[in-house]
């Protein structure tokens, strides 16, 4: 018998897993919404016109080798990193507050992030809202920490439920950390306005909280990297200390090459110079040192302003492509006369629409429309097109008739 044989099945990941249950759909007209990538109105996955450039300059370059990185990444990658979510004019990168390590997307960032915090910080306490992401919280506690929600989403008004939030962070334990999507949160598609993230703000410093930024859709919501960012800039003003991770998989298309970086937004340099010797004690025994590829892509493209710019004009395309998938959604289900208020498609912001259907009608779509979102009722905007939206309305109305 084999050492293993008493090992137990371990359950499909609740958001891959329903590519798993998609692909084994034999239909035809199967519709797969459940996981965040890009889909071109042909519904075919999207690479860049700038990333193939920045791929060629690579690799017409004779003087670039395979060599490992440092354990924090390309240098180049990382100073740009920084100012594309802090802005160009940070005081902090200026006063040489910041601490930048290339990680591993999004995900790596946030567990090289948490692994760092549950070895050097105070407390272990990590409040995330309720909902979110469903890794937060694996990586969160397998890093060390303890996980505890703050509210967030208000069902009944399908927005913020920002008394609740505000409630919640008041009696959370002085210096606890707290989770933020810095854009688009995912999966309710709902943000707080400036106004409420200048409370927030102020909140969770007078308790001395500590921010920390999951950004992996900046440039993605509005259309505007700037705009995107603002809640983290908003914090990085007033001085104080927090963290962002940053990915590039949605904003440059990079999903599979896995390319972030975490930052730690310190009060003096010398304190960000002992943050980075801790970060690379993390790093050393997780994977030693990141893949150069992806990081020399983004830095190809952030530090040639021309290519910069183009950057820009393709990210927008793609934000402006799923805020028209979010209106013709909304005008479908109007005019089939839909029962309900469907509004929200249209308020939500970023990749997802938390349409408020139930687990039941999840199972029922996908057995009888072979359309396929995650149980939470989550569906990615960018997976639609003007040709799959009828079938999809069609299966919404279905499903709450
Ligand atoms: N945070 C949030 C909120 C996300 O939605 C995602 C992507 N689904 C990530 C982090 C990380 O993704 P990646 O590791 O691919 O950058």
């Amino acid at each position: 018998a084999s050492v293993f044989s008493a090992i137990a099945q371990a359950p499909e990941d609740s958001i891959l897993g329903v590519t798993v249950a998609f692909n084994k759909d034999p239909s035809p007209v199967k519709v797969n919404l459940g996981v965040g990538a890009y889909r071109t109105e042909e519904g075919k996955p999207l690479v860049l016109n700038v990333v193939r450039k920045a791929e060629q300059l690579l690799v017409n370059d004779p003087s670039r080798v395979k060599e490992y990185l440092p354990i924090t990444g390309l240098a180049d990658f990382n100073n740009l990193s920084a100012r594309l979510i802090f802005g160009a004019g940070s005081l902090a990168i200026q006063e040489n507050r910041v601490a930048t390590v290339q990680c591993l997307s999004g995900t790596g960032s946030l567990r090289v992030g948490s692994e760092f915090l549950a070895r050097n910080y105070h407390e272990k306490v990590i409040y995330i809202p309720q909902p979110t992401w469903g890794n937060h919280p694996k990586v969160f506690t397998i890093s060390g920490l303890v996980v505890k929600y703050y509210r967030y989403y208000d069902p009944g008004t399908r927005g913020l439920n920002f008394h609740g939030l505000l409630e919640d962070l008041s009696s959370a334990p002085q210096g606890a950390i707290v989770l933020l999507h810095a854009c688009a949160h995912n999966p309710t598609g709902v943000d707080p306005t400036l106004e409420q993230w200048e409370q927030i703000r102020q909140l969770m410093r007078s308790k001395g909280l500590l921010p920390f930024f999951d950004s992996a859709y900046q440039g993605f919501a509005s259309g505007s990297l700037d705009a995107d960012a603002q809640s983290v800039r908003l914090f990085v003003a007033d001085g104080g200390e927090c963290l962002a991770a940053q990915s590039y998989a949605k904003n440059m298309g990079l999903y599979g090459e896995r390319v972030g970086a975490l930052s730690i937004v310190c009060k003096s340099s010398d304190v960000a110079v002992r943050v980075e010797s801790q970060l690379k004690l993390v790093i050393r025994p997780m994977y030693s040192n990141p893949p150069i590829h992806g990081a020399s892509i983004v830095a190809t493209i952030l530090k040639n302003s021309e290519m910069y710019h183009e950057w820009t004009i393709e990210l927008k395309a793609m934000a402006d492509r799923i805020i028209s998938m979010r209106k013709q959604l909304f005008d479908a289900l109007l005019q089939r006369g839909t029962p309900g208020d469907w509004s929200h498609i249209i308020k939500q912001i970023g990749m997802f629409t938390f349409t408020g259907l139930n687990s039941d009608q999840v199972t029922f779509m996908a057995k009888e429309f072979h359309i396929y979102m995650t149980a939470d009722g989550r569906i990615s905007m960018a997976g639609l097109s003007s040709r799959t939206i009828p079938h999809l309305a069609d299966a919404i109305h279905a499903a709450v008739t």
